[in-house]
């Protein structure tokens, strides 16, 4: 399948890496938003990391200009009739995806494939809301997409063989590393992520220092950084609904939130974002 227009629904922070990556591969892309304020800090941020990757030497300025031209912003949807590829990156929430999912659907042309970036949402769920869950999957990029190897590549039951070959191609033509993943929850690296972050909790909860804690786990286990600095860093507010969604759906005890760790998410202290969580940050 020879992926040349893609449309990708939600500007936020996965739709405007996603769409960095897309057309840094020769893709041209439409980002489609509800609110015209978010497509006006997509088109920034692109324009901020690309000037970032020209300033390290990793694109040059006629690359990024080819990069830029390939991308554009829109409110309306008629990019999805056009589009061999559409990629759904909106709010974590099953309502509102599936609504969005079912439009495009709707709109799409027979022969386009729609996935979703969703972390903790069954892929079959949200495959039956397109209406034809042949030609939908899970495509789950990590953030920062441009920076992040990573893409976890999720068929449900129902996913064409040709549809899950066509996400592999595609990860690939953009330099990722695809990981085939099963549909449960957390799929890979959240489910194996929600486990170790909770562990940290409590073993916080009894007492040891968010330095200590992470120190040995980076040591012992040669991760680059601790689960508590990791969880800082991707917002508490997120580790949070992650944990909460996880628990939900899995029923494993190992996923309960300790109340202290609500409670400290409650009182606003999100990590990086917010200048402390269990760490505290300089402005
Ligand atoms: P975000 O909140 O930054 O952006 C979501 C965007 O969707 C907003 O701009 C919003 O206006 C738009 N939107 C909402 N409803 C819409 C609609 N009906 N039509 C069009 N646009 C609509 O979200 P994000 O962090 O980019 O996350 C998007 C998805 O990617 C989520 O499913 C999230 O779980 C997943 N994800 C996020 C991260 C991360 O670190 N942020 C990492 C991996 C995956």
């Amino acid at each position: 399948m020879d992926v040349q227009r893609m449309a990708i629904i939600g500007a936020g922070t996965m739709g405007t890496g996603i769409a960095q990556v897309a057309a840094q591969a020769g893709i041209a892309v439409t980002v489609i938003d509800i609110a015209q304020a978010a497509l006006d800090e997509s088109c920034h941020a692109v324009q901020r990391s690309l000037r970032a990757a020209v300033e390290r030497e990793k694109l040059t300025e006629e690359e990024a200009g080819r990069v830029r031209e390939l991308i554009g912003c829109s409110t309306e949807w008629d990019a999805v009739e056009r589009a061999d590829w559409i990629v759904e990156a909106v709010f974590e929430d099953m309502a509102i995806k599936r609504k969005v999912l079912a439009r495009a659907g709707e709109l799409a042309s027979e022969e386009a494939v729609i996935s979703s970036n969703t972390s903790t949402l069954r892929i079959c769920a949200l495959g039956e809301a397109t209406g034809r869950p042949e030609r939908f999957i899970g495509l789950h990029f990590f953030n920062p997409a441009p920076a992040m190897k990573l893409v976890e590549v999720i068929p449900c039951a129902s996913t064409l063989p040709e549809v899950a070959e066509a996400a592999v191609a595609l990860c690939e033509r953009m330099g990722k590393q695809p990981a085939v993943a099963p549909d449960i929850p957390g799929f890979f690296v959240n489910r194996g992520f929600g486990a170790l972050l909770s562990a940290a909790i409590d073993i916080w909860v009894q007492g040891a220092e968010p330095e200590a804690i992470d120190a040995a786990m980076e040591l012992g286990l040669s991760h680059r950084m601790g689960p508590l600095a990791t969880a800082d860093l991707v917002g508490l507010d997120i580790c949070l609904a992650l944990l909460d969604s996880l628990h939900e759906q899995t029923g494993h005890a190992r996923f309960e939130v300790a109340p202290q760790f609500r409670a400290m998410v409650e009182s606003g202290k999100l990590g990086r974002k917010s200048g402390g969580g269990f760490y505290t940050y300089e402005e």
